[in-house]
Formats: C-alpha cells, structure tokens, sequence
C-alpha cells in the first residue's frame, strides 16, 4: 500500500515540453501512490467521516471518494492520461464510445434542438441520431463531411446547439477538415477520433471543443476494455457530468485499468500498425482483384493532401473494394488464415470485417449504396502482425 493515501496524492505534471509518446508513459499516475503499475480501486463506494463530508463529497462536482457513479480514482487516473495525450484541460470517460455519444447528446440537447452532423459515421452514432433522437425531438441535419463549408451551411444560429464529426470516418476513411469545424461558430463542436488515436490527432488543437474516442478501440488497444472518453475544457465536461451521473453510463475501474496499461504502449503500437496499413493499402492497390483501396495515407487518396495537414499518422484502417463484389468478398472472409474475421479495430491481432452485413447490415441496398458501402467492401484493422504474414495472408486469400 502507499504511505499516504493514494487518490490524495496530485496529479503527475507534465511538462508542456514533452512529446506525445513521452506522455503517455508519464502520464495518469495520480491516484496510483507509489505503485508504477496503476492501482486498481474497484470499491463502488467509500465512507466519509461525518456529516459535512458526506455533504460535501454529495454535493460537488466529480468529487471522487463517494459513490462509483460520481467518480472513481483508476477511471480518473485514466481519464488524466488521455487528457494529457489530448491536449486536454479534462477528460470525462464512460462506458462505451457509445455511452460517451448519447450522454453528450442528452446532456446539451433537448426538445426542438438541432444537431448537424456528417453522414459518414459509426453505424451505431447515425442510428442513436436517426433513432432515439428523433424520438427526443431533436432534428439532425446530415452533411456530406468531405465538402468544404458544408457543415457551417447547415447550422442554423441560435437552435443548433452541436455538431458532430468523425474524422476519419467509418468504414471509407473520409476525413473532416478540423480547421473547419473548429472554426464553426454557434455550436459544440465534437469530433469523433477514434479512428486515429490521440497519437494520430489533436482536434483541440484545432480549435474543435470535444475530443471523442471509443477507448475500446486503439487507446485500450488490446480488445480487452469496454470505454469512451470526451476531453476538453473543464467547464463544459462538468455540466455534461452532472448529465452523467444520471445517466449511468459509468466506466468500470477494470476496464480502466487496462485502457491505462494499454496507453503506456500506444505509440509503438500506432507507429507499428500505421506502418503496416500504409504497406497494405500501397501492395493492395496493386492487385487486379482490388478495385479500390481507401487509406488516407495513400497519394492517390483524394483527401491525402488533408490527411498530411491534420493527421501524424494516417491509421491503423484500410478498406478494399474488391470487383468481385460478394462473392469475393465471402470467399476472402473464409479463406483468410491468420487474418480474424471480428468487427473491431486498434487491437493487436488484424481483424477484417464485411461492413455490407455486419455494421451496416440495417441499410437499404440504396442507402448502402449511396454511404459508398458496397458489396465488395471489406474493412481492415491492421494489428501487431510482422506485415510479410499479414500481406501473404490477403494474397493468398484473394488468389
Ligand atoms: C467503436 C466506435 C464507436 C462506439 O464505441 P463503443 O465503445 O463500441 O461503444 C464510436 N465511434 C467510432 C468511430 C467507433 O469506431
């Protein structure tokens, strides 16, 4: 045990001058005490000394110490790491990616709100704005994210209260400009960055208010923690806890944990698989049974200009279109060996999925069609494989 009690202990600093990677060994050990792995609190509930402190630990705003929905010292050692990777005053985290959306949602919209968000987005964010928001009364506007100033046109001042992109975005790696969402003026700005890590981008850093990352996916990094996290100014996370604390969406201290222990290895990892994914998508493009490859660290990407602005690296994600459609695209799911057919990503095995009949397994032919989510596509979470297995594999299965 610590010689003093731990979660009293402050926060590590760190200096403004170290580099992302350097952070994020740093960064996150405030509740830990002396301990260089980080303690796990799994207690859902602490005890306080009388009256008063009861009062006050009841009354103030993410005070830890109290009850698990309120707060938790390993979430909060978490929560702080990915703040320092964001650049962030604050970090808030919840259950899911999706506990985090439809929180942030709820917390600043109500009935007659109006959101505005892109149309290329995580099958499940696009069905909470289809679904239970048009339930709530709220209208969403949904842009084309890829054409300049389409978000700014759609906002309508003093009844849009946020906007949401994702960037790059779910399963065709299209990207936001987040110059231009930062510099919207009425709304919350939100971008979701999952897909890129906060090694791969910094959209506070751009001006964007909210940071938004499904933590199950690259910062966890190793399929073994169910996570969100919002980072931004402390402020306004603060009224969007008070909304938290109601709705529950509360992160486990388990699942915690291991997001920390995976940040401590997140930029050898993304380096590692961005590597990876920039050979695949440059051999892939090659071959005659691929009629289109998506990764935005390809020159002949249309956005690769962009990419090379906003992102350090471009991702660990590649999609493929295959000309045989379907067909090719079932023969491949059942020939791959060492390649895993899972719908995830960021972790450490690589994983390819149909998004055709999985994620997106709810559209209409057209509106698949339309998203640009044909028959033929398959989406790639590159993982920790020594890229020559992974290429004879795709080879292979394609053959
Ligand atoms: C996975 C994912 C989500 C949802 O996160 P969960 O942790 O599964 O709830 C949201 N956005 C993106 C881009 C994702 O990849």
């Amino acid at each position: 045990m610590p010689d003093q009690p731990a979660t009293q202990q402050p926060a590590t600093q760190q200096p403004a001058t170290q580099r992302p990677a350097t952070r994020a060994i740093t960064a996150g050990r405030g509740h830990s005490g002396r301990s260089l792995a980080p303690a796990l609190w799994a207690s859902s509930v602490w005890q306080s000394t009388d009256m008063h402190d009861a009062r006050r630990r009841a009354t103030g705003v993410r005070s830890g110490e109290f009850y698990g929905r309120y707060a938790n010292p390993t979430v909060a050692s978490f929560e702080e790491a990915v703040a320092a990777l964001e650049g962030a005053e604050s970090s808030l985290a919840f259950a899911s990616g999706m506990g985090a959306i439809s929180t942030v949602v709820l917390a600043l919209c109500g009935q007659g709100s109006h959101i505005v968000a892109q149309r290329q987005l995580y099958s499940a964010t696009l069905a909470f704005l289809q679904g239970p928001c048009a339930r709530f009364g709220i209208e969403v506007t949904f842009v084309d994210g890829t054409q300049p100033g389409a978000f700014a046109a759609a906002i309508q001042p003093g009844r849009t209260m946020l906007a949401i992109a994702e960037t790059p975005s779910n399963p065709l790696l299209e990207l936001v400009d987040l110059d231009e969402i930062g510099a919207l003026r009425g709304p919350i700005t939100m971008v979701d960055s999952t897909f890129a890590t906060p090694l791969g981008q910094q959209p506070l850093a751009h001006g964007v208010h909210r940071s938004l990352h499904s933590a199950t996916k690259g910062i966890a990094g190793h399929n073994d923690a169910t996570l969100g996290v919002v980072s931004g100014e402390r402020d306004l996370l603060n009224e969007i806890w008070g909304y938290h604390v109601l709705h529950g969406a509360t992160p486990s201290p388990f699942d915690a944990l291991n997001a920390l222990r995976g940040m401590r290895t997140l930029a050898v990892r993304t380096a590692h698989q961005s590597a990876s994914a920039l050979r695949l998508a440059a051999e892939l493009q090659a071959h005659p049974s691929v009629a289109a490859v998506h990764y935005p660290g390809l020159r002949t990407h249309p956005q690769h200009e962009l990419a090379k602005r906003q992102m350090h690296h471009f991702g660990t994600v590649l999609a493929i279109d295959l000309a045989g459609g379907r067909a090719a695209a079932e023969h491949l799911l059942s020939s791959v060996q060492l390649v895993r057919v899972a719908t995830s990503l960021g972790g450490p095995e690589t994983l390819v999925c149909h998004p055709c009949t999985t994620t997106h397994a709810s559209l209409t032919d057209a509106e698949a069609a339309e998203q640009g989510v044909t028959p033929g596509l398959l989406r790639i979470s590159v993982g920790l494989e020594d890229a020559d297995d992974l290429l004879a594999d795709l080879l292979q299965a394609l053959a």
